[in-house]
């Protein structure tokens, strides 16, 4: 199980899902997330918050409103 930081709350969130969704700039993999207050988002890969102890560096990439789509 992959883990991130929930956008909104910035609690732990699981990573449920995966798919690539076409865009004007070419296909861009997208991510399910659901924390663990029950937000739940769509959202570009490359916003997403590694874990603390994951490999690589974090990204603080602030998530632009538009990049994020509640279910
Ligand atoms: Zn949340």
């Amino acid at each position: 199980m992959e883990t991130t930081r929930c956008p909104e709350c910035g609690r732990p969130a699981e990573l449920v899902d995966r798919c690539v969704l076409e865009s004007t700039d070419g296909p861009v993999e997208h991510a399910h997330v659901r924390c663990v207050l029950r937000h739940r988002f769509w959202l570009p890969v490359e916003y997403l918050t590694r874990e603390p102890g994951a490999v690589g560096t974090p990204r603080r990439t602030p998530v632009p409103a538009a990049a994020l789509r509640r279910r």
